[in-house]
């Protein structure tokens, strides 16, 4: 059941805009708005659930299957040499969006993101281009 308040399911319900990279039935994967590296995306389920402990179970392995194919991509499609899946669960791991997500996180030989990462606004034109390129729409 979608949460009045919450900005997911608004995304979910397409109430506020997100530049969606991957969806099916119980998912979405969508461009985080502040990314820490190029090609940041969010996995959520579809049915709002706080966190890890509320999620069904069938809606936990979707978005682990979801993020795995996001993943393939920011290798194939970005150019990426790794990539972190993050999940944070409560306050105290860093959780700010209470519905649940898995952060996927391209990694770049080099790349000077350090966890926690500090999130700072991204520029919405690059992030476009990045969600773009990752999706290989076009080839
Ligand atoms: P967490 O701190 O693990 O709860 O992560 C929440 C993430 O949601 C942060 O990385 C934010 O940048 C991201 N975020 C918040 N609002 C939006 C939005 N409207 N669209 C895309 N990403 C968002
Ligand atoms: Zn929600």
């Amino acid at each position: 059941m979608a949460d009045p308040d919450c900005i997911f399911c608004k995304i979910v319900a397409g109430e506020i805009p997100a530049t969606i990279v991957e969806q099916d039935e119980r998912t979405i994967a969508f461009m985080d708005i502040s990314p820490a590296t190029r090609g940041h995306v969010l996995v959520i389920p579809r049915e709002h659930a706080t966190d890890v402990h509320a999620i069904n179970p069938e809606d936990l392995a979707a978005v682990a299957l979801t993020a795995q194919r996001v993943a393939a991509k920011a290798l194939r499609n970005l150019g990426a040499a790794g990539v972190n899946l993050l999940n944070s669960n409560g306050p105290a791991a860093w959780q700010t969006v209470f519905h649940f997500h898995m952060h996927v996180i391209p990694r770049y030989d080099d790349d000077p993101l350090r966890l926690p990462w500090v999130p700072a606004a991204g520029d919405m034109d690059e992030i476009a281009a990045a969600g773009e390129q990752l999706r290989g729409d076009g080839g």
